[in-house]
């Protein structure tokens, strides 16, 4: 926009020096971050954040076909934020065994997948060879799937019970089928919160050191910043700004997904919901700050559909996928209730509903152009049965 005075208008005076800087692709700083977290207009925010999505991405909007395997619950971190694990009064304790897993597969086997999504506990009992398996027979059943698994807490354990170095290790689990990493499990890089609320899992600095060596070894990797808890907004934009750096240094991360907490089932349960202003907010900050991140999720389990299809013009350019089950968090705080689907048809009319054009893509972000039959309503959509 050429006109002065109509983006002091719509940006307010002053942001304009951030606006000059957006336009000239200048890095924002770390106060600038601090600033755009304080401003009363969310709007303005968001109109500085559209720029960057619209200059990278256009009108575009991903989305993947993919499905989510939970393997097991157990869990000997209790972070304080999780509903997830196994505790008395929560959820069950399980582990998937591999005929499971591959049962959980072929139930959706019509459905053409291209990403595996695997995270699960720490729990010790696992040997080494559980997560080969877990990869071969996912290979196995859908020989041209990508899977992205195990968060860095996840690998440190992995490598623990493989007792080897981290490196032979990711070279193996590699051969077994393993693309790329989801990138979590420091939830938010301040160590005052791992202190009060994670202090079992490795630190910051420990995370960043298996992501130097996942980089080294040539995977690919997600990265996250779990919001909306006890964090302050200061420690939210010291976690963009290492992530930055980290980006600087190994360029191996594609896309950063703002997770907004969800206390129910937590040691946290009597913290609120973050808004859809945070929400929104959050994925404005994130796309300004991470220049050098392609791609910026609001993942709709996470931020409901609902505030999804506004984040579009909030900085995000991807929704994430159909998702078959995710037992991270539930629907409706009960746990028990772990089918959370949109299916292709619902995820395309989510995107064009909200004025951006839906564009299927695989876990590396190349478009996937499918025969136009698959968008056909006769197309059958096999419902899940609740498995426990
Ligand atoms: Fe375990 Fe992960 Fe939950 Fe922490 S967040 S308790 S590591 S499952």
């Amino acid at each position: 926009m050429s006109n002065p005075r109509l983006v002091e208008r719509l940006v307010g005076r002053d942001l304009m020096d951030i606006y000059e800087k957006v336009i000239a692709r200048e890095r924002l700083t770390y106060e600038d971050g601090v600033r755009l977290f304080q401003h009363p207009d969310l709007t303005a925010i968001g109109y500085l954040a559209n720029i960057v999505r619209e200059r990278l991405h256009g009108q575009k909007a991903y989305y993947v076909r993919n499905q989510h395997i939970n393997y097991t619950n157990i869990c000997n971190k209790f972070c304080k934020f999780c509903s997830f694990y196994a505790k008395k009064g929560g959820p069950a304790p399980y582990t998937l065994s591999l005929e499971e897993v591959r049962r959980r597969l072929l139930m959706h086997i019509d459905v053409p997948i291209t990403e595996v999504h695997m995270v699960g506990g720490i729990n010790p009992r696992l040997p080494y060879q559980y997560y080969l398996d877990l990869l071969r027979v996912v290979k196995e059943v859908r020989p041209n799937v990508h899977i992205k698994a195990f968060t860095m807490v996840e690998l440190v354990e992995i490598q623990r019970q493989a007792q080897k170095p981290l490196e032979e290790v990711l070279r193996e689990l590699m051969a077994a089928g393993l693309d790329s990493l989801p990138g979590g499990g420091i939830e938010i890089l301040s160590e005052r919160v791992h202190r009060e609320l994670f202090d079992r899992k490795i630190d910051g600095e420990g995370w960043m050191e298996v992501a130097r060596t996942v980089a080294k070894v040539g995977l690919t990797q997600y990265a996250t910043m779990l919001y909306g808890h006890i964090e302050t907004l200061e420690e939210r934009v010291e976690h963009l700004v290492r992530l930055r750096e980290l980006q600087d240094e190994t360029r191996h991360f594609v896309t950063m997904t703002p997770l907004a907490f969800h206390p129910e089932g937590t040691e946290l349960a009597d913290l609120p919901h973050s808004t859809g202003e945070d929400d929104l907010r959050t994925i404005a900050v994130a796309r300004l700050m991470l220049d050098n991140f392609a791609h910026i999720k609001s993942f709709w389990i996470m931020n409901t559909p609902q505030v999804t299809q506004v984040a579009l013009w909030y900085g995000a350019d991807d929704v994430d996928g159909t998702v078959h089950e995710y037992e991270i968090t539930y629907k409706d705080g009960e746990h028990g209730n772990k089918r959370q689907v949109l299916t292709r048809r619902q995820m395309i009319r989510l995107i064009e509903e909200a004025g951006r054009v839906p564009v299927e893509r695989d876990s590396l972000y190349r478009e996937i152009v499918a025969p136009p039959e698959e968008l056909q309503p006769q197309r059958r959509f096999v419902p899940l049965p609740v498995v426990d």
